[in-house]
């Protein structure tokens, strides 16, 4: 049987009495007989009155209990101390100022973790602790913010997560030892990574995506820190590149040398380090290659069409998009692409001056920007360096002695095997491939020496980053920018500016893969709100709740 002293609502309270009324249980205890000075730490036993705390505590027999507590206020005895009087602090038993017993905030935190607000609220009032969603969420995000790292930070895995996808983001940050999340920032910039970085001067390695940005970050706010690349990201650019190679159309022409680049550079038709002939050529290729897929679709949907499929047996055939099927079912011909309606941030709307401007020679976008200004463009320098792109190419192409693209002939059939679909298989080892899939494989590699020679780098690539040795990434750096395929050209660039990070990542065991469980954690709570929650309530859902389960309730 339980004694009273167990039974008391914290360590030294005694209870005085304990009345049932009709909303529940009314206990009256009393707080131990001595107090100890905030400012002096000394101990004092001579009272100067008294006070009575009303707090909620946990329920009995699922009745509410309302506990007044006598606390005492005490005399400071210290001739130096500066306070004359103060009150017994009784951080066990409940926080300065709360209406709640401490057990019942960090029960109600606890379920407000789990649960969020609204979920939170029904619990609370089924267990007795009825309490609004708006408090509950306050004393959580309160306690967020409060809440410090204790333990150090030695090493850290970052990527971004998406607010809106492809619109705002921000970023996470995962203690990968501990596999607890950090922190939670609001937005993905280069200076928030850093800051944050060098608030822990500790950490030893961060581990991270491809991008730059926190590349970048981490040089500025971690410069002590050993940088590792994350593999899974490595091995998705790669296939990123092949997708692009793959879509780019067939090569009619011998490929544009290097050295053309200088007249082309002094005629004022490239007027950027990266428009290099060899990026021209890529780019026209690409177009060319959108252009002879999308003809090779709508040939293969109007032949399902003269066959009499019906419009939704047409969009199971060809996996197109029911609108697309439904504007090129009326068609007889493949429509360009559609442009932007021109708004002032769209350069077609000055295309008129433009043109004007272009015949007179004026072909730098950053000269024409500065002429735009003033009639009333509000876009970016970007998006008038795309506008301009198509007329760059055409003077190119005549500049350099070439024909302008012949439109592919449309196929009847559709490609046997995407791009997208190709660049899948390109970077599957041959063990994890089926046995239609190895087929297929086999296929592209006979049909294409490119896709051959791609599959052949990957496969090397995959056997660098799964052994220990970073001794060969520099040759397979070498062959993979020897070889006459630019998308792996472009890779093997990128990855040398990232050499540092890429041999650790080879060397070092850690990879960003806890952090993307986390983000997935993260996209699940934010879509359980109903885009209702604020960054700061996310961060505090987000981040580990430790202090609750050392205390017993
Ligand atoms: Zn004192």
């Amino acid at each position: 049987m339980k004694t009273k002293s167990d039974w008391a609502p914290g360590p030294e309270l005694r209870i005085l009495a304990a009345e049932r009324q009709s909303a529940g249980w009314v206990v009256t205890a009393e707080a131990p007989g001595s107090g100890c000075c905030p400012t002096c730490d000394r101990q004092s036993r001579c009272r100067h009155g008294w006070y009575v705390r009303h707090l909620q505590d946990l329920p009995v027999q699922g009745a509410a209990v309302s506990l007044n507590l006598k606390v005492g206020r005490w005399r400071c005895r210290d001739p130096r101390c500066h306070r004359r009087t103060f009150t017994a602090c009784l951080p066990l038993i409940a926080e300065p100022f709360a209406r709640r017993t401490r057990r019942v905030s960090d029960l109600a935190r606890l379920l407000t973790h789990a649960a969020g607000g609204r979920p939170a609220e029904r619990l609370m009032t089924r267990l007795g602790l009825p309490q609004s969603d708006d408090t509950l969420l306050r004393s959580l995000k309160r306690y967020a913010a409060r809440r410090q790292e204790e333990a150090p930070v030695r090493v850290v895995g970052i990527d971004d997560w998406s607010w809106r996808k492809g619109t705002t983001y921000g970023t996470i940050l995962v203690d990968l030892e501990r596999r607890e999340v950090l922190d939670v920032l609001a937005d993905r910039s280069a200076d928030a990574t850093s800051q944050w970085l060098a608030g822990h001067p500790e950490i030893e390695i961060v581990s991270r995506d491809r991008a730059g940005l926190y590349a970048d970050g981490a040089r500025q706010g971690a410069p002590q820190a050993r940088q590792v690349a994350d593999r899974f990201h490595l091995l998705e650019n790669l296939r990123k590149s092949i997708e692009q190679q793959m879509s780019r159309a067939p090569r009619q022409h011998e490929p544009f040398v290097a050295s053309d680049g200088e007249p082309l550079l002094a005629a004022g038709v490239l007027n950027r380090r990266y428009d290099q002939p060899e990026v021209m050529e890529h780019r026209l290729l690409l177009a060319a290659g959108r252009r002879a897929a999308d003809q090779g679709r709508f040939a293969h949907l109007k032949t399902l069409q003269a066959g009499g499929a019906s419009r939704a047996a047409i969009v199971r055939e060809t996996g197109l998009n029911w609108r697309t099927v439904a504007k090129w079912i009326r068609l007889d011909t493949l429509p360009e692409r559609r442009t932007m309606v021109a708004k002032t941030t769209t350069p077609d709307r000055f295309r008129v001056y433009l043109a004007r401007r272009w015949a007179e020679g004026s072909t730098m976008g950053r000269d024409l920007l500065a002429e735009l200004r003033p009639r009333g463009y509000t876009g970016s320098l970007t998006n008038l360096q795309r506008f301009l792109n198509p007329w760059r190419r055409a003077q190119f192409l005549a500049i350099a002695g070439l024909p302008a693209p012949r439109p592919t002939a449309p196929r009847n059939e559709p490609p046997a095997v995407p791009p997208i679909a190709a660049a899948a298989l390109c970077i599957k080892p041959r063990g994890q491939l089926t046995e239609e899939q190895a087929t297929k494989v086999d296929m592209l590699k006979a049909a294409s020496a490119e896709f051959a020679s791609m599959r052949g780098l990957v496969m090397r690539f995959r056997g660098i980053l799964k052994g220990a040795n970073p001794g060969k990434l520099d040759r397979w750096l070498d062959d993979a920018l020897g070889s006459r395929i630019h998308c792996m050209r472009q890779f093997a660039i990128k990855l040398r500016q990232d050499a540092a990070a890429v041999r650790n990542a080879i060397t070092e065991i850690w990879s960003n893969g806890q952090v993307e469980g986390q983000i997935n954690r993260l996209k699940t709570l934010k879509r359980a709100m109903y885009g209702r929650a604020g960054i700061v309530l996310l961060r505090a859902r987000m981040l580990s709740l430790k202090q609750v389960s050392e205390h017993t309730v």
